[in-house]
């Protein structure tokens, strides 16, 4: 059965130790090393997909080319790998029961009780072969979310114990990532919560291969020594995990512990190379060097929590390396903005960007902001929701409709510059019924966009139910906002920029989908040059 070798990264001590780095760092690792990789992540609650969820609660939710509503960390696998991931690479309880479910109702198990344990185990473990059988990896690392320990981890749990014994113990390891804290009053690193939640594991039946331990302070011989008595793993499995500069550091801090080559013997895997990672470094080095800086604003109405915006904070540092420029973003909330004080908290700027989001709450703010940047030529990004308020900031202002709006937030505006598509009028679902994923987009030659990606045929991943309305179409581009982008299938409008402004380009999907550490987003590239420049010409 074992055509891929399988790693699984459990946590323990606490949430929020950074499991999805490690294992993209692992990842990337075994990648550059000439293996062919994929992660996958399992998250224990009931929702079908994060789609349906705040980005409060859980942070941005990730989209894929198939269109799958997924957790922010398969951001992270994408951006570290520089691969595509898909819905077979996130899967919650809650789709794992449905699928238990809905095979039951089907009969497909008649006559029989269907249970925790083998059924849902038994359906956990087919996702986790699904990517491994395809024979396109060499290995598939799983994250399982959440805690050892945790109530609703505990199928995911079993069903990683049995893995071991379907596929064979030199094709199988466990990855423990835990937490060595140091206690300030007593100067010292202390190990026993790491031993409680190693003995967790080993009561669910699982013996972690390698610890990694995240530690504020380096982990002295004696520390290694303790938890690889207590814990029964080599001294040379204790795998310590600093706190990062920036976490594209933390390939390079686990290449140093030999997290890579402790992972290769263990899996009896033929050593192919050493890990290639200069173009890495040289990431980093432009990362850390820059020779240039910028302020950009970030307006939007999740900033309490930056993990709303990882993507597009991501592809700031990725672009900000690709022009050697450093990009200070001040984050603003979009319900403090107004006509009034929008000099005030963005007359710094030397770039703007509007976020995506939903709802109206926020929304005058961000028309406020878009105003302002048009006004005073300030390189203007909008995404998504961002390029829905360039749209009807401009009808309003420009165009003169008053009252111009998008049907999400007044069904009843005299003027619907954006609106519904007639297929998204009749639905009764709100679960998975977006316009979602990856679409084809034709860029007008000579615009902006097809200036920055150097091509006019793109793709690009939408998340979104509003559109453009075409009715005001030749209106907007005859006072000088025109479509740069359509989609060539459905003519529907994916970018608009304006063409008397230095760089204002809204665009209705999420280019920050797409980057990636060693492929920066052209928009994003082209973004941050634009507000250099601008910077530079307000200077002299
Ligand atoms: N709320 C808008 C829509 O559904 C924009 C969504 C977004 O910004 N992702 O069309």
């Amino acid at each position: 059965m074992a055509s891929a070798k399988y790693i699984f990264v459990t946590g323990g001590v606490t949430s929020s130790l950074g499991k999805g780095i490690i294992s993209s760092s692992l990842g990337k690792l075994l990648q550059a090393r000439g293996f062919r990789v994929t992660i996958q992540k399992f998250d224990p609650y009931i929702n079908i997909d994060p789609g349906t969820l705040n980005p409060y609660e859980h942070g941005e939710c990730y989209v894929t080319e198939d269109g799958a509503e997924t957790d922010l960390d398969l951001g992270h696998y994408e951006r570290f790998l520089n691969i595509n991931t898909s819905q077979a690479n996130n899967v919650t309880t809650g789709r794992i029961y449905h699928n238990v479910i809905t095979a039951e109702r089907q009969g497909k198990f008649l006559g029989k009780t269907v249970q925790v344990v083998p059924h849902i185990t038994d359906e956990i473990k087919r996702n986790v072969f699904l990517l491994g059988e395809t024979g396109e990896y060499d290995i598939v690392i799983t994250e399982i979310g959440g805690c050892v320990g945790d109530i609703e981890a505990l199928p995911f749990i079993e069903a990683v114990r049995q893995v071991k014994w379907d596929v064979g113990p030199n094709n199988f390891l466990n990855i423990h990532l835990t937490l060595v804290p140091y206690l300030k009053s007593a100067g010292e690193l202390k190990t026993k919560p790491t031993q409680h939640s190693v003995k967790q594991l080993l009561e669910a039946g699982i013996q972690p291969d390698i610890l990694v331990c995240r530690s504020e302070h380096h982990l002295p011989n004696d520390i290694r020594k303790k938890l690889a008595l207590f814990c029964n793993v080599n001294i040379n499995s204790v795998i310590e995990a600093l706190d990062a500069e920036t976490i594209y550091d933390v390939p390079l801090l686990m290449r140093k512990e030999k997290l890579d080559e402790r992972v290769i013997s263990k899996l009896k895997l033929s050593h192919k190379q050493e890990p290639d990672i200069e173009q890495w470094k040289e990431f980093l080095g432009r990362h850390k060097n820059p020779t240039s800086e910028v302020h950009i604003a970030l307006v939007g109405k999740y900033v309490e929590l930056p993990d709303a915006y990882k993507s597009i904070i991501e592809s700031f540092t990725h672009a900000g390396a690709g022009n050697e420029c450093k990009v200070y973003l001040k984050l603003v909330h979009s319900e403090e903005v107004n006509d009034e004080n929008a000099n005030q908290l963005l007359g710094e700027m030397d770039g703007i960007l509007v976020a995506p989001g939903f709802g109206e709450r926020g929304i005058n703010g961000k028309l406020a902001t878009v105003r302002f940047a048009r006004e005073n030529k300030v390189p203007f990004f909008g995404i998504c929701l961002g390029m829905q308020c360039a749209v009807i900031e401009f009808a309003r202002n420009v165009l003169g409709l008053e009252g111009a709006y998008s049907t999400e937030m007044n069904p009843e505006t005299p003027h619907p510059v954006i609106d519904l598509m007639e297929d998204q009028k009749n639905l009764e679902m709100m679960g998975g019924t977006m316009r979602v994923g990856s679409y084809p987009c034709d860029l007008k030659k000579g615009s902006k966009a097809a200036t920055a990606y150097g091509k006019t045929k793109i793709k690009e991943r939408h998340r979104h139910r509003y559109e453009f309305n075409n009715k005001y179409l030749q209106a907007f581009e005859d006072a000088g906002m025109i479509a740069s982008g359509i989609n060539p299938e459905t003519g529907l409008v994916e970018v608009v920029e304006i063409k008397d402004h230095p760089w204002f380009l809204g665009a209705q999907f999420h280019p920050e989908l797409k980057s990636r550490v060693l492929d920066p987003h052209p928009l994003f590239l082209r973004f941050v040059k634009a507000a250099r420049d601008f910077k530079y010409s307000r200077e002299s």
